[in-house]
């Protein structure tokens, strides 16, 4: 079974989504038998965002200098560790020139061990209007719901620009939209296929995110993209995404029987 987890959150900076701190998150690791931890808080910073939550920003001054203190929170708990501990970023990609260029600035400056590319948000084409699902449909605010609807095709090209970026280890949870309940009929089985041509054509690893079966009873993404993925020998990691310790691991076993039922070929994995 996969002794490692690369996609995980704490409650960095006392604000973060995760519920603990880095050290708790280490110390669950290693006795769960992990032998690898990457912490992986959001790195969600893009200038036309109004922020909407601690967690993302419009200053890029003031995201660098959180960016650094969360990475040395990390390396220091990671000192009295006796398992190997990465510092990274799941990151909101945005496909303009202008975040590329912010986002080359953020990486140059905080020198994280690696990036996970992710897709939380939505947005207009120019990305002048960029919109938290979340708060839409934990909210309604600040948008109608009609709004986030109309705006839904471009997610699918921010993923599949991140995959053709080069920046990510591996990108995040490929439908993660089903979770709203968005993208789910097979009117998008299109932009899902761009997906799999996309991973494919890179052989980019992508991840199969086990909190999917927390809140969809499906984990990311669909079995049967999955399926296709491996028939084209694209590299899947597990990820728990956990946000707590509780979920460290969480959904393991499950996903290592599908894996093995579906005869998955190629695992990511760091060296080290
Ligand atoms: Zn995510
Ligand atoms: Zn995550």
């Amino acid at each position: 079974m996969q002794n490692f987890s690369y996609h995980s959150h704490t409650h960095a900076l006392n604000k973060y989504d995760g519920k603990n701190t880095a050290a708790e998150m280490i110390k669950q690791a290693e006795l769960i038998g992990f032998k690898e931890l990457g912490i992986t808080n959001h790195l969600c910073y893009h200038p036309n965002l109004t922020p909407s939550n601690p967690m993302a920003y419009n200053d890029i001054k003031k995201a660098i200098e959180d960016y650094k203190a969360i990475i040395e929170e990390i390396r220091q708990a990671a000192k009295s560790s006796a398992i190997k501990i990465y510092a990274g970023f799941e990151v909101d990609f945005f496909p303009s020139k202008k975040w590329r260029d912010s986002f080359e600035k953020i990486m140059s400056e905080i020198k994280a061990d690696y990036y996970i590319g992710a897709s939380h948000f939505m947005r207009n084409k120019d990305e002048t209007d960029i919109i938290n699902p979340y708060d839409v449909l934990l909210h309604g605010y600040p948008y109608p719901h009609e709004e986030l609807v109309k705006n839904f095709p471009n997610c699918w090209d921010n993923v599949v620009e991140s995959i053709k970026s080069g920046y990510f280890a591996f990108i995040a949870h490929l439908d993660l939209y089903k979770i709203f309940n968005l993208g789910v009929g097979p009117e998008w089985d299109k932009p899902k296929w761009k997906i799999i041509d996309a991973l494919s054509e890179s052989k980019q690893p992508y991840e199969l995110n086990t909190s999917g079966w927390n809140k969809c009873n499906e984990q990311h993404p669909h079995t049967w993209m999955l399926k296709e993925l491996n028939r084209r020998d694209v590299p899947v990691v597990i990820s728990d995404d956990a946000h707590s310790t509780a979920m460290l691991g969480q959904h393991y076993q499950r996903a290592e029987d599908l894996l093995q039922e579906i005869g998955y070929q190629k695992r990511f994995k760091f060296p080290f």
